[in-house]
């Protein structure tokens, strides 16, 4: 089936394969006779089903045993707020903001505690990453927390702070809701990562923590106990009922990853992506994107017409070309392409083609 190409920023694409597994196996897997959404989450069925995405997400990031991998609910913006609860203690937290995401994580964890901005590239429009050693960290922060691919602004960090040669002794937070998955992770730098599934994990409904267990028993006591860290750790993921269904389709594209290559091979490809599509932008008069070379996102490739009047002809060719969602964030505007992934090779080729067609053939 010829599906057409999906460059939405989420809830996104989803590997053709997987979704005609899920299919196949709606009405009766593994001919327990049932559909995974009407199994107990704590019955044989499921929990084989559970150990084996932990063990397959485990393996695919690396992800070493003095970390517990968390199945939660509520979203990123949940962790906005759940991140702070566990780990804050009430007190000082440093947030290096790169545009809307960790923005609104900065905002958030002021209701928990004392958060502020160690650095911050609002100045020049979230187009550029301040140097990690010119951030502005405090001796006395719970935590820092940094969004490693902001979804919007299109802006990645492509390495790691090593926060211990800046002087800092706090544990690094990342969102990576937006590239998990896309690139190796260097967890020696790393105290807790969260990630909505919802880019390039599975459906929407599952969160992902992965959290260092020395820094489990923290929690402020008003943090609810289903959103407790260590609550969540000690239950495997099952003090309350886990979103079982996205779980499992998480797992079918863990399996997928890793039928792929693993992340190495789908790391090399989404810089093949990536560059492909910046590329045909750079080169064009029509076409631009306004993000420093070294910050731009493999994953969300913000982009804008020059003349802003095309912008309603681009949007309704490309769906007739079969490529959907390139709308821009309202807070942005313009149009976005992202490339996570499930979006093949191919599917980049063809926004490709229609970025030089539309501009050599517009009014
Ligand atoms: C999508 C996204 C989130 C998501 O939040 P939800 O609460 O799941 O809607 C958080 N952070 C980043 C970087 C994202 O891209």
């Amino acid at each position: 089936m010829n599906r057409p190409y999906n460059f939405s920023a989420g809830p996104a694409v989803m590997p053709q394969e997987v979704l005609s597994q899920a299919a196949a196996e709606m009405l009766d897997w593994h001919g327990s006779g049932m559909s995974v959404m009407e199994m107990s989450h704590r019955g044989q069925e499921f929990v084989s089903i559970y150990e084996q995405a932990q063990a397959d997400l485990r393996e695919l990031l690396a992800i070493p045993v003095n970390f517990k991998i968390l199945f939660m609910q509520g979203g990123g913006q949940a962790e906005n707020a759940v991140v702070p609860m566990n780990l804050s203690r009430g007190g000082t937290m440093d947030f290096v903001v790169t545009g809307s995401w960790s923005q609104k994580s900065y905002a958030e964890a002021g209701r928990y505690g004392s958060a502020r901005i160690a650095a911050s590239n609002l100045a020049d429009g979230h187009t550029t990453l301040p140097r990690p050693a010119s951030w502005q960290l405090h001796t006395d922060a719970s935590y820092v927390h940094l969004c490693t691919n902001e979804t919007i602004h299109g802006v990645e960090i492509h390495e790691l702070p090593d926060l211990r040669s800046l002087g800092s002794s706090a544990p690094l937070v990342i969102d990576f809701s937006s590239h998990v998955a896309s690139r190796a992770v260097d967890w020696s730098r790393v105290g807790l990562a969260f990630a909505g599934a919802q880019k390039n994990l599975g459906p929407a409904g599952l969160t992902l923590v992965v959290v260092r267990e020395d820094l489990l028993d923290r929690a402020l006591a008003i943090c609810p106990s289903a959103f407790n860290y260590h609550a969540v750790a000690d239950n495997q993921s099952m003090f309350n009922t886990p979103p079982t269904y996205a779980i499992y389709m998480a797992g079918l594209v863990f399996q997928w990853l890793k039928r792929e290559g693993g992340v190495a091979t789908i790391e090399a490809r989404a810089v093949a992506k990536a560059s492909l599509l910046y590329d045909a932008i750079d080169r064009s008069q029509l076409y631009v994107n306004r993000v420093a070379r070294d910050c731009r996102s493999r994953m969300n490739v913000p982009f804008f017409l020059r003349e802003p009047a095309l912008d309603a002809a681009f949007l309704s060719g490309a769906r007739e070309r079969g490529m959907l969602q390139l709308k821009g964030h309202k807070s942005v505007g313009g149009m976005r392409a992202s490339l996570y992934n499930a979006m093949p090779l191919q599917g980049v080729q063809a926004l490709v083609e229609y970025l030089r067609d539309f501009e050599k053939h517009r009014a």
